[in-house]
């Protein structure tokens, strides 16, 4: 049984009606899921007096009260774990146990706001005159529009849903079309938490239409996207243009830099896990792979024999380590940058072709050969193809690192104190992983550097971009 599908507007789940709807479709069989309502003018309307009439009320709550609910959302999240995963699986296509995991370890963002809101502090600051008493405060910037991705599809909804709700903020989520089910079943959380209509609203639709009519209207303050660099690029100008606070979390082309000095294996095998998490349709996932020139050849074959070795299937198959793409144009995606490799020269060391007569399987590639200004190591690839150059020097590669206008995540798998330290100083990235992957927890900051994004999820930087400054002076 899969998910019932529905918008959620002022706390009704809202279905039929006449409105429009989408297929949602399993990317593993391509058959037809559900419908998802898209919703109609009226409706986006509808959203955004409930959210302003809520923002009212909840702005006025104590951090407690608004604790006490994220709290219950983390404990019926995993309560509901099992379920909400395996309609994960059905329409986003990733492994069960990696859908599993994902509402499990996202409900701690729940869990981290619930506690970390009610540290939201202001301060006293001295006064020239004695008689005079001066503070600083912050407050709930007012109603949020956020844009959430399909590949992890619970983690994104639950990051700005538990921000914006813990600052006292009130909030329209659009949720990604093409893998509705785990955000769907957010909401479903935050209704049984006991969340009041119209703090949360959830909307399907034209994702253009719905972004340029919730950040247009006034009632908006600030934006929050997760996607990819372009869209985010106009979802920031068009919110610059109605001056409201934006936050972006863009792609990236994440460097991965193993040097000679490495444990070289056991690198290749945690990098290629690594690479075929999600399919590769994950922002930080290891893109382009620079590896020092002794370690080579070692790193390429036990990189490309772990990658070969990977069972590609469907999601809920057991034993599947990696499930399909989520859509056929992501197929396409990594047909284009295949063609292009091999225009360049480049030798495909193992996979690269589509598996299967039904559903979007592609065997995970490892790339050899290709210059640096291939479409492989220039765009991202948000899909399971890992290109490997060599480098010689630190300096060399830190330069070719930092060559693309990216900036998320990077890894450097290294023994050497003075090479980890000198490559973490310069690699411009915000988010640095050196011989292990430890990002995206909740206590720790997410997000880029250049175009891949503005501002941080997760960690105390968290309220940032939910909260105003007031200073208050008073005699
Ligand atoms: P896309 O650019 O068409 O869409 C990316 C996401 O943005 C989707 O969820 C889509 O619904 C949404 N979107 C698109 N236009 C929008 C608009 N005008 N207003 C609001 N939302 C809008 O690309 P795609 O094929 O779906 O995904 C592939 C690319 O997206 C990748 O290259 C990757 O860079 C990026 N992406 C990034 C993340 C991330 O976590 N940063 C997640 C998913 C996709």
């Amino acid at each position: 049984m899969y998910q019932d599908l529905a918008l959620y507007i002022d706390g009704e789940f809202i279905k039929g009606g006449g409105r429009r709807e989408q297929d949602v479709t399993n990317p593993a069989t391509q058959e037809v899921l559900g419908k998802l309502p898209h919703a109609s003018r009226d409706d986006l309307d509808r959203a955004l007096a409930a959210a302003q009439r809520a923002f009212e009320s909840w702005k006025k709550t104590s951090p407690l009260e608004r604790s006490r609910i994220l709290r219950k959302v983390a404990e019926l999240a995993r309560e509901r774990a099992k379920e909400i995963g395996e309609n994960m699986t059905l329409d986003q296509g990733k492994p069960l146990a990696e859908a599993v995991a994902e509402i499990v370890t996202c409900s701690e963002h729940a869990e981290w706001h619930a506690e970390e809101c009610r540290r939201i502090y202001g301060r006293v600051i001295p006064p020239r005159n004695p008689a005079v008493r001066q503070f600083v405060v912050r407050e709930p910037v007012g109603v949020c529009a956020a844009f959430t991705p399909w590949n992890f599809p619970f983690n994104q909804a639950i990051r700005k849903a538990a921000a914006a709700i813990a600052a006292g903020c009130t909030i329209i989520l659009k949720g990604p079309e093409d893998t509705p089910s785990a955000v769907v079943a957010m909401a479903q959380l935050f209704h049984d938490a006991g969340l009041p209509p119209g703090v949360l609203n959830i909307v399907w639709g034209v994702p253009s239409e719905i972004s340029t009519h919730l950040i247009e209207s006034p009632i908006v303050r600030k934006v929050s996207f997760t996607g990819s660099v372009p869209v985010g690029k106009q979802l920031a100008a068009l919110a610059g243009a109605h001056m409201k606070r934006a936050t972006m979390e863009l792609g990236g082309h994440s460097p991965v830099l193993v040097f000679d000095d490495a444990e070289v294996e056991q690198a290749a095998d945690m990098l290629a896990r690594m690479k075929i998490r999600n399919a590769g349709q994950v922002c930080i996932s290891p893109t382009r792979f620079y590896v020092q020139e002794k370690a080579y050849d070692k790193f390429v074959a036990r990189f490309a024999d772990t990658i070969s070795s990977i069972k590609v299937g469907d999601g809920l198959t057991k034993g599947t380590e990696m499930g399909p793409l989520v859509h056929e144009r992501r197929l396409l995606a990594m047909e284009m940058f295949l063609d292009d490799a091999n225009q360049r020269g480049g030798r495909v060391v193992t996979g690269g072709s589509r598996l299967g007569e039904k559903g979007f399987f592609f065997a995970p590639a490892v790339v050899t050969d290709i210059p640096d200004d291939s479409k492989l190591m220039t765009e991202e690839p948000f899909g399971p193809i890992a290109p490997v150059t060599r480098f010689k020097t630190t300096e060399e590669v830190l330069k070719r690192a930092n060559s693309l206008p990216f900036g998320l995540a990077s890894y450097v798998f290294t023994n050497s104190l003075k090479t980890a330290t000198a490559v973490s100083n310069g690699l411009e990235a915000g988010m640095v992983n050196i011989n292990h992957f430890g990002v995206a927890l909740a206590e720790t900051p997410f997000g880029g550097v250049k175009d891949s994004g503005i501002g941080s999820e997760g960690g105390t930087e968290t309220f940032d971009g939910y909260l105003v400054t007031k200073f208050i002076t008073q005699i």
